[in-house]
């Protein structure tokens, strides 16, 4: 459609693949959750940024993704909030019990990055749980250094959404402390580093946990080569969605 083709090239968005899902200018648009709109409107967050207004409205269509945007243009939002809002319909449908889940998994090359993640993730789960109006969607983060037994209760009482660091991700998915089985939902960030890193074999074997048909996304910086094959092998029919700056 050319109004939508308008809004990318407005936002310098470029797409590539089959049934592009229309971008979405405004957050307002995209049924996300009242509480969730209020608490991004208190932290400023009150428009989204060029890969926000694609990556969304691609994710809750349920697509893999590709995503590559430069540093600072907002792609954590753009992968946790489609989480949560999984999670959500998830707990409508069928919610979970003790010990089940994740429903979502986002794996982050370091704790660092894994715990800011996963910190912005529980905000928004949070101010889903204090406005009594959603069920609770609980978190858990998995790295190393973590006592997990602080994080018991959310384990007993099932998680949700799971971010973690490869490493520990798949000790724990080993010693069956955490599942994959109801797993439908695993983002990768910073898939570049990710990659440099030498995680590309613990994350095919996070992959092969899962039972379910499962929709992959993988954000990154920069698009090199191995990232392109490693897309080509793990994702189906994905959305490409590569966001430039202005005039780059
Ligand atoms: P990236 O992962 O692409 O490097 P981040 O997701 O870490 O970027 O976001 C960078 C900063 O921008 C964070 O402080 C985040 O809270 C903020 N941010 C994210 N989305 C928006 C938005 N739509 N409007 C304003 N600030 C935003
Ligand atoms: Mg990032």
């Amino acid at each position: 459609d050319e109004e939508h083709q308008r809004v990318r090239d407005q936002f310098h968005i470029l797409t590539e693949g089959d049934d592009l899902p229309p971008p979405i200018n405004n957050f307002a648009d995209m049924k996300i959750p009242r509480p969730i709109l209020d608490y991004l409107k208190k932290k400023g967050i009150k428009k989204p940024t060029p890969i926000q207004m694609q990556g969304i409205p691609t994710a809750f269509a349920g697509r893999d993704i590709i995503g590559i945007a430069f540093t600072g243009s907002g792609k954590t939002l753009a992968f946790t909030l489609p989480a949560i809002m999984l999670a959500l319909e998830s707990e409508a449908r069928l919610p979970l019990v003790r010990g089940e889940g994740p429903v979502g998994l986002i794996i982050c090359p370091s704790r660092e990055l894994a715990r800011q993640t996963y910190e912005g993730c529980q905000a928004m789960c949070t101010a889903l749980k204090e406005s009594g109006e959603y069920p609770e969607i609980r978190s858990l983060l998995c790295i190393g250094g973590i006592n997990m037994a602080d994080q018991g209760d959310v384990l007993n009482k099932g998680v949700h959404i799971a971010v973690a660091t490869p490493g520990r991700l798949m000790d724990m998915l080993d010693k069956g402390r955490l599942n994959a089985m109801n797993c439908k939902y695993l983002c990768m960030d910073e898939a570049d580093r990710m990659i440099d890193m030498g995680f590309e074999e613990d994350v095919r074997s996070i992959m092969s946990h899962f039972k379910f048909q499962r929709q992959t996304l993988l954000f990154s910086a920069t698009m090199p080569r191995r990232i392109q094959d490693f897309a080509s092998q793990s994702l189906v029919n994905p959305v490409l969605v590569n966001v430039g700056r202005a005039g780059a």
